[in-house]
């Protein structure tokens, strides 16, 4: 190739070695929602722009900095899905699921996101969420159950020193009332403020609460807390949510100032944080968003999911030196000694994997001793070798290759023998 065309700025090819890494991500992940009931739901890739502006919310950084739009031919506008709930919700209704007899109605998605960020470690352009939504019940042991099946995945794969930060942003009524007070506080430090929180002011001042910055957080300092205007409903709400975690032995901490990037969240709102995981804040989000089923055209259904990176639970799993078990190797490489028995031995090798055993032979007319060495780079538990004689007997010689041990078999019998063998 002549010109240098190079992988898009802030995307990765997963390689042979790594794949089977997220193999083995992806499969517990899926066994782990059938033991909780989660149904597996595909969204397409991309969505009319206009979900996501209306789903996401117009005034979120996702919506007004990070989205990709699609130049088409067509007359839609197009972009390409930065978050997975939109696409479900959009779903759930276009299906008409509300009226399905199992409710709620608890899927999960596992596939690739896409938000022009600036890359940095753990931070893509194209990256994997897992994700889960619940719809069709207002019961806070759903957002529990919601919460604890993030932590119970992460634990099943062995991390500790996970926190749950959680918080109540209310109903829009709560937020409305808590709005006055807050802007009585940000108002009058609004030329202090960075520029993303000046215009979050206007927008979606509680996110202000939310902000990273250093000079912010000590501005708003004394900002009034949402907790303190949730109305009764919401506060027991809360409570219950939080009374249901301790039940499961899950710890949380209530943070009051945790708002999340996305605009559609009502109640429950929570991250589940990392400590060493140093720059990348956050592996895991959620909350409610009982007001967006009817916000995107459906009958009003309450609901509640999670997203977390898929990178950043491979980030996790590295920094505390927890090893992904991945299955290498091949059952048997069957080497040829005198090319007359090319013909045979792809027959053979045929008939082995149509038997369920993994099998390889040489393409490259190499001599037997680079077909060994091609054998022991692909750490065959096997090793069978068909030379002239063994062509006239139709056997071939069978090598274990950990014990050094040898036989000869008819060619017939392999397959079954191997199979034996390797059970
Ligand atoms: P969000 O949809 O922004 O709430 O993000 C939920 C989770 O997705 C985060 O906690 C991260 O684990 C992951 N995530 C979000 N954005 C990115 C990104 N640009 N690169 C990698 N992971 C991401």
């Amino acid at each position: 190739m002549s010109s240098s065309i190079k992988i898009p700025r802030g995307t990765q090819d997963l390689m042979p070695g790594q794949v089977e890494k997220w193999q083995y991500v992806e499969n517990k992940i899926r066994d782990i929602c059938a033991r909780y009931n989660y149904d597996e739901i595909r969204t397409p890739l991309f969505e009319q722009v206009e979900l996501f502006l209306r789903g996401v919310g117009e005034t979120t950084d996702v919506v007004q900095k990070e989205i990709y739009r699609l130049e088409t031919k067509g007359e839609e506008k197009l972009a390409l899905r930065p978050e997975g709930t939109a696409g479900v919700v959009r779903s759930f209704i276009e299906k008409k699921l509300y009226g399905a007899a199992n409710q709620p109605q608890k899927l999960f998605y596992i596939g690739p996101m896409y938000r022009y960020e600036r890359p940095q470690a753990g931070r893509f352009r194209q990256f994997h969420q897992f994700g889960v939504e619940v719809i069709g019940a207002t019961d806070p042991a759903v957002d529990a159950e919601v919460i604890s099946l993030a932590m119970r995945i992460y634990q099943a794969f062995g991390l500790t020193g996970l926190s749950v930060e959680i918080n109540s942003v209310g109903t829009i009524e709560d937020r409305k009332s808590h709005r006055a007070a807050l802007l009585d506080v940000l108002n009058p430090v609004r030329e202090e403020l960075c520029e993303d929180c000046r215009s979050r002011i206007d927008r979606n001042p509680l996110r202000v609460l939310d902000c990273k910055n250093n000079k912010c957080q000590t501005l708003t300092k004394d900002a009034p807390s949402i907790l303190e205007h949730l109305s009764d409903e919401s506060k027991e709400h809360f409570s219950t949510v939080l009374s249901y975690l301790e039940g499961l032995g899950i710890p949380y901490n209530v943070n009051p100032r945790l708002v999340r990037g996305l605009d559609y969240y009502t109640r429950t709102a929570f991250e589940i944080k990392m400590a060493e995981i140093g720059a990348v804040e956050t592996l895991c989000g959620g909350g409610r968003y009982n007001g967006l089923v009817a916000e995107l055209g459906g009958e009003d259904s309450p609901g509640i999911g999670f997203a977390f990176g898929v990178e950043r639970l491979l980030l996790a799993l590295e920094k505390q030196n927890i090893e992904i078990p991945v299955a290498t190797g091949i059952d048997c490489y069957v080497a040829i000694q005198t090319p007359d028995a090319k013909g045979q031995a792809f027959v053979l090798v045929d008939q082995l994997r149509q038997a369920g055993i993994s099998a390889e032979m040489d393409y490259l007319d190499r001599k037997m001793k680079a077909q060994f060495k091609a054998a022991d780079r692909l750490e065959a538990k096997f090793t069978v070798v068909i030379g002239e004689s063994e062509l006239a007997n139709n056997t071939v010689v069978l090598k274990e290759m950990a014990t050094g041990e040898q036989q000869e078999v008819p060619a017939t019998e392999l397959a079954g023998l191997l199979s034996s063998k390797l059970s």
